[in-house]
């Protein structure tokens, strides 16, 4: 059944008011009709069950028929930051990481970066991100959808990580420590924390990259004893969180 997202103010009592690109997904696209039934959720564990009952232009007007509490989302909320792929697999990076679990994604440019985006270019890429991001949430039935945020600098990830419960950065150059230091960290986190994850580029982060993380507290883990290209090497760090977190 297709799933749409609403703001909280478009939630009444009985009913839920669609508006923006969606009603003309549903009207247009979707060729949705009255009587046909949708899923709505606002962010929250909530989803709605509804159905059309008027079609205008610029809004749908729903009825709310039932609403059940959905447990969708990871009980806590993981940052990934990717270290800026080439070509388009940071498309596939947003969709997987997405039904995963993940809370938001951040583009990281770190000096092996050789990706160079503009501001306009960062927008609209950025646009297209988080399209694929909704539509990866809507498929996987996520009830909030990840966001995209404006790319950072290693610095500024240092920063926004500070008072995190819990940050790693991945480095194939611990494999010594193994992943039983990997899985001691994740197991240690709690609901509500909050998870970095830092994953390099296609050429990896700089042995002095690696010593500013470890600096502001990010600690350095294994994924495992095998190079993993950057694309696989954040989908493995988020599984291993959800295997712990997801009961
Ligand atoms: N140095 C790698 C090489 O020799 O090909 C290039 C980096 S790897 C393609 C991309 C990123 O994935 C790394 O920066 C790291 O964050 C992560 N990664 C890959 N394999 C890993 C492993 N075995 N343990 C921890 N992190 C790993």
């Amino acid at each position: 059944m297709h799933r749409f997202f609403v703001d909280r103010s478009q939630v009444e009592k009985e009913k839920i008011v669609i508006l923006g690109s969606d009603v003309n997904h549903i009207r247009n696209v979707l060729r949705m009709k009255i009587g046909d039934q949708i899923q709505i959720s606002d962010g929250s564990n909530q989803v709605w069950l509804c159905q059309i009952v008027q079609m205008e232009n610029d809004k749908i007007e729903t009825e709310i028929l039932s609403v059940e509490e959905s447990f969708a989302e990871l009980p806590a909320k993981i940052y990934l930051f990717q270290g800026i792929p080439k070509g388009d697999k940071m498309e596939w990076i947003i969709q997987k990481a997405v039904e995963l679990g993940v809370y938001a994604i951040v583009p990281m440019r770190t000096n092996r970066v050789v990706v160079k985006l503009d501001k306009e270019k960062e927008q609209s890429k950025r646009n297209r991100w988080n399209k694929i991001a909704e539509s990866a949430a809507k498929q996987s039935g996520r009830t909030v959808i990840p966001e995209v945020l404006p790319i950072m600098g290693l610095e500024e990830v240092c920063h926004f990580v500070k008072e995190f419960e819990c940050k790693m950065i991945p480095y194939e150059c611990t494999n010594e420590k193994g992943v039983g230091r990997t899985r001691k960290l994740v197991e240690k986190i709690q609901p509500k924390d909050r998870v970095g994850v830092l994953i390099g580029p296609e050429g990896g982060f700089e042995k002095e990259e690696v010593e500013i993380a470890l600096q502001n507290g990010i600690e350095a883990v294994s994924l495992g004893k095998r190079i993993l290209r950057t694309e696989t090497a954040g989908m493995i760090a988020l599984g291993m969180i959800m295997l712990f977190l997801e009961e």
